[in-house]
Parts: C-alpha cells; sequence; structure tokens
C-alpha cells in the first residue's frame, strides 16, 4: 500500500506538527509508511522565509531520525526532502543531496517566491505559464530528483489567464523531456484548497503524462498532520480515468509499484 510522500515539518516556518504526529495520522489512515519531505535549505537567503536555515539541517534529519524510531514497526517513516529548482542554486543543491542519506527527493519549481516573481513574471500571462513549464524539464533533467511536484503550480498565480488549449503544445514538449530524464511526477491532492480549485496537474495534462508512461506518485503535501493521506481515493480515481494502471512511490530512491484497482479497495478512512 502507499506511503504519504509529500509532508513538511514546522522547521520551514509554514507547517505545523512534528514528524511524529504526521506519523500518527498516517497509523490512523493505515498507511504503511510516511516520507517527510520538508523544503530544503538554501544559500543566500533565498526565499528564507518559508523554508529551514542552513544551520537546522541537521535538527531536521534528527527530528525525522526521532519519529522513525519511535514509529519503527507501525510506520516507515522516511527522511525525504523537496528541493527546490532554481538556476543558479544546483550545484548547491546537487552537493546537498549526495552528503545526505535521503529516501526520496522531490524537484519544486514554486513561481510564487519572491525570487522567482522577481526573475522571471512579466506582463504576459501566458509567456509565464510557458517559462514555467519549461522550467519543470530543466529540473527533471538536472537528474537530481525523483519526482517533480505539483507541476502545474502556475495556474494559481495567473489563474484569470489559464487556458489550457493554449499550453498543449509546451506541455507536450516539456513532458517529451521529462519522459527522457525518467523522473517522475507528482499528483498533489492540496491544489483542491488554491485558486484553482483542482488536483496538481489537471486532468488532461494527466493523461499526457500517462501516454509518455512517466511514474505519478500521488502527495497530499501535508503541512498539518490531519492532511496526511488526503484525497489518495479521489486522486486515484483521477489517475484510473487518465488511464492509469500503477502509482508508485519511493523507497531508497527506489521506485515501487502498487496497482491503482488494488489500492483504490484499501479501506480508506478519510
Ligand atoms: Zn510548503
Ligand atoms: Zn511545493
Amino acid at each position: 500500500m502507499l506511503y504519504e510522500s509529500h509532508s513538511h515539518t514546522p522547521l520551514c516556518k509554514h507547517a505545523h506538527g512534528m514528524p511524529s504526529e504526521y506519523a500518527a495520522a498516517a497509523h490512523r489512515a493505515g498507511l504503511p509508511g510516511l516520507t517527510i519531505t520538508c523544503h530544503n535549505p538554501m544559500p543566500d537567503q533565498f526565499s528564507a522565509h518559508v523554508r529551514m536555515d542552513l544551520d537546522q539541517w541537521d535538527e531536521y534529519q534528527q527530528i525525522v531520525a526521532e519519529a522513525a524510531d519511535q514509529w519503527r514497526g507501525k510506520v516507515d517513516v522516511r527522511l525525504g526532502l523537496e528541493a527546490d529548482y532554481y538556476p543558479g542554486h544546483v550545484e548547491f543543491v546537487r552537493q546537498q543531496i549526495a552528503d545526505t542519506p535521503l529516501s526520496y527527493v522531490i524537484g519544486s519549481v514554486h513561481p510564487q517566491t519572491p525570487e522567482y516573481r522577481r526573475d522571471y513574471r512579466t506582463d504576459d500571462p501566458l509567456q509565464d505559464q510557458i517559462t514555467y513549464f519549461n522550467m519543470l524539464a530543466d529540473a527533471a533533467e538536472t537528474g537530481l530528483f525523483d519526482c517533480i511536484s505539483h507541476p502545474d503550480l502556475i495556474k494559481n498565480e495567473t489563474p484569470e489567464d489559464w487556458q489550457t488549449e493554449r499550453l498543449i503544445d509546451t506541455i507536450a514538449s516539456v513532458l517529451d523531456r521529462i519522459a527522457a530524464s525518467n523522473t517522475a511526477m507528482e499528483l498533489n491532492t492540496s491544489g483542491r484548497y488554491k485558486r484553482i480549485t483542482e488536483m496538481n496537474p489537471f486532468p488532461q495534462m494527466l493523461r499526457m503524462i500517462r501516454e509518455r508512461e512517466i511514474p505519478v506518485v500521488i502527495g497530499a503535501d501535508a503541512h498539518v498532520p490531519e492532511r496526511v493521506g488526503e484525497g489518495y481515493p479521489e486522486a486515484l480515481a483521477i489517475l484510473q480515468d487518465a488511464g492509469f494502471d500503477e502509482v508508485v512511490y519511493f523507497v531508497d530512491r527506489q521506485p515501487q509499484a502498487v496497482a491503482i484497482r488494488e489500492a483504490l479497495q484499501f479501506p480508506w478512512v478519510q
């Protein structure tokens, strides 16, 4: 059965609850595993208001290890990371990942950060959307990440100008590049709380992901323990509609496949 593959800690300054509380929530939901993937520390104060400080890196690993000890035999608690992809910081992240025994590494492009707005946003929403999608492929091509997270997040920055027909050609070429990079993609259930209230990415993009046989990881992106495993049955149904038979989660950087048909039969506690 599936793990919760996207969850945070209070170290990122915008989440609540210790890893042990997320593990308790995973246990209540009946999930056998939980990967903590808090926002990685970055140099030069890069969006420092939404991530742990560089000198909290050891503390992060320690609180995850404590939860793993506490829940051993009940919930497999794993150390993961949500690392930002950002030009200029790729080598830093490469070193950070290489030096740490991570079970799962998510690569994220966050178009809502002050740095991204300053460097990449223009007064042309369509151009901004194209830029964002191309950066997802750039992120995948670094080879650093197991999975690219919430891969249409830009729609919430430009909701009035979100017309997917205009982006299909861009997305097709971006997904060709991601498929060639052997990187998985995420179906993020927290999209239901954003300005465009649907999971990320949108269903047609999931069908395009399926056509290219890119594996998909479900993640709740829990910033509170109560959201662990939230929306999984609906996410599984959305994937099935898009033509998928399997989902994956990662353990020790290796994809573990689960049949959707089996996962849907699980007695989900929601
Ligand atoms: Zn966050
Ligand atoms: Zn994110």
